[in-house]
């Protein structure tokens, strides 16, 4: 049963690398970043040849992209959208203020970084990152991604 449990696991980090939906969410960023990640979704970047997509809504999404400092109202909303993105998800700071809150971290509003609410699997750091740091690193999450599937089956096969 467990072994089943695994195989599933890899097969869905599998599926996961090949096509990524990605939903985007501000939790309260200056627009910068938002921009940015807006422009590396459109054909002049072309993220469609790794597979990228703009998910419509979390229940569709792989990967969570956050931008901006994580504000005291956004922080509960951040956790409902993480817990309606089915597994396996990763979640992506984008931007200092993503990471750290920035020079906005001491805000009455503020809470920091986007960890403090949810798990982050990769930082991009910038204010803003351009459009194509952001989508190589999506790519990096995506080979650690490939690796991971690739671990769980060579577990799963000498169990
Ligand atoms: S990192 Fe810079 S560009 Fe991005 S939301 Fe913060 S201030 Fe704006």
């Amino acid at each position: 049963m467990q072994d089943q449990q695994h195989r599933k696991t890899a097969f869905a980090l599998k599926m996961l690398t090949r096509s990524p939906w990605i939903m985007h969410f501000n939790t309260g960023a200056c627009n910068g970043c938002d921009i940015e990640v807006v422009a590396a979704l459109t054909p002049l970047y072309d993220p469609e040849r790794f597979g990228i997509k703009l998910a419509p809504n979390p229940r569709h999404a792989d990967i969570i992209v956050v931008t901006g400092a994580l504000t005291k109202k956004a922080a509960e909303r951040l956790r409902r959208l993480y817990e309606q993105t089915p597994d396996p998800k990763y979640v992506v700071a984008v931007g200092t203020c993503a990471i750290s809150g920035n020079v906005f971290r001491h805000s009455y509003s503020v809470i920091g970084g986007v960890d403090k609410a949810v798990p982050v699997d990769l930082y991009i750091p910038g204010c803003p990152p351009r459009p194509d740091a952001i989508i190589q690193g999506i790519v990096e999450l995506l080979k650690r991604a490939r690796k991971e599937a690739e671990e769980i089956e060579a577990e799963a096969a000498e169990d």
